[in-house]
């Protein structure tokens, strides 16, 4: 009666319980398949069972908090097509020490936990958690649809401090991370359009990207059809570089008293203003009443940022062509070097400002990539973290372990 309940809860096809064993703090559940043994080269089924068969001892989903193991009787065959192996089941993977079931239970915990707190909860070694996640990705990335977007987006990520590029290429409109490339060279991004072929490539209308040579000559090539955009998350963060500069050296300029101010007002300076609190506010202002320079700075920041909110096409033309006017009025030589840089790229930002395309994707991109790469402590292992950006980025999010 018991091992007939125990059948039951136990759920796997064909699966009945013949024993249950209480080992320590582990159970072991002794069961056996009561469908014909199949040949899993050729399908052929074999009424009368093998002689040859042993047991296979694989992890299962724990019960009431102790860990669960099968006991499998697996039949050995020796079959005319020139198998010769073990019989498989459909909830246990060849050659694995655990059920279909416990593999993707442990996925869904990697998709939001460290392997290495995967491995701790579950008493498993990290190696073999590692591998969990990896085949779980793979898997998914098999299963999905292929985009066909019309507009993409080139952005490199630094792996470590230093000078180690990676490069994502997005598509910012379906929210899908196509590919993550090692390096920023021409020749390490052109093997994806490669890949993806004439029509792919002629069907991109835009291209989303930031001042980087080597991108605009590969997406020239390939993208013939494509325009290209520079984003105005780069040209703003070029900009806030610029007002850096000029901080730093306006404090090495100053008094000793006008010294004072400068302490610790460098991200004040880069921050949003929305975004600082009242005494954050008040040593800004204090600073930029001290210093002209950096207070004209200051206000040409802030428009720079208004020029891509322009409501049209038109307004954001205008704008732009006004911040350049002044920006040049201001004879700073600082912004000058910028305003140099705006004029070289003049033809990507006017496309980047017809097309007004939406950066959220981009920037948020950045950001969680950067816990991508702090969860994983820097991922050694180049294929592992594009794995784990595919599925952090492309693959259904886990709200629960119990949805499905
Ligand atoms: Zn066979």
């Amino acid at each position: 009666m018991e091992l007939k309940l125990l059948t039951k809860l136990l759920e796997l096809p064909g699966c009945v319980v013949k024993d249950i064993i209480f080992q320590g703090d582990e159970i072991l559940i002794a069961v056996e398949v009561e469908d014909f043994p199949v040949c899993p080269k050729c399908g052929q089924v074999y009424i009368k069972a093998p002689k040859d068969s042993r047991t296979q001892k694989v992890e299962d989903l724990s019960v009431f908090g102790r860990r669960c193991f099968l006991l499998v009787k697996k039949y050995r065959i020796d079959c005319d097509c020139g198998y010769c192996g073990t019989e498989h089941h459909q909830w246990l993977d060849p050659y694995q020490r655990f059920t279909v079931r416990y593999r993707k239970w442990i996925y869904s915990f990697c998709k939001r936990m460290t392997g290495i707190d995967v491995a701790r909860i579950f008493g498993i070694s990290k190696h073999t958690v590692y591998r969990l996640d990896k085949e779980g990705i793979e898997e998914e990335l098999v299963s999905q649809d292929a985009v066909k977007p019309r507009r993409i987006s080139i952005d490199e990520i630094s792996r470590k401090k230093g000078h180690n590029y990676a490069t994502i290429i997005s598509a910012p409109d379906e929210k899908k991370v196509l590919e993550v490339v090692k390096g920023r060279k021409s020749e390490d991004i052109a093997p994806f359009f490669k890949g993806k072929g004439i029509q792919w490539c002629k069907n991109v209308q835009a291209v989303t990207m930031y001042a980087w040579l080597a991108f605009r000559k590969t997406v020239r090539k390939y993208c013939t059809e494509s325009i290209i955009c520079f984003d105005h998350f780069h040209l703003a963060q070029h900009f806030s570089k610029a007002i850096d500069q000029l901080r730093v050296q306006e404090a090495k300029n100053g008094s000793k008293e006008e010294k004072e101010f400068f302490k610790g007002t460098r991200w004040l300076l880069l921050k949003r203003p929305e975004k600082l609190n009242e005494k954050q506010q008040t040593t800004l202002d204090e600073l930029l009443k001290v210093n002209m320079k950096l207070y004209k700075a200051y206000l040409l920041r802030d428009e720079f940022r208004q020029i891509f909110d322009g409501p049209s096409v038109h307004s954001r033309l205008v704008r732009q062509t006004n911040w350049k006017k002044r920006a040049k009025e201001v004879h700073i030589s600082q912004i000058t070097e910028f305003v140099k840089k705006i004029e070289r790229w003049e033809p990507y930002i006017r496309n980047a400002l017809r097309g007004n395309y939406s950066n959220s994707f981009a920037e948020g991109l950045n950001t969680k990539i950067r816990v991508i790469q702090r969860m994983a402590y820097g991922y050694k292992n180049f294929d592992y973290l594009r794995l784990k950006i595919f599925q952090q980025f492309n693959s259904r999010e886990i709200k629960s372990l119990f949805d499905g």
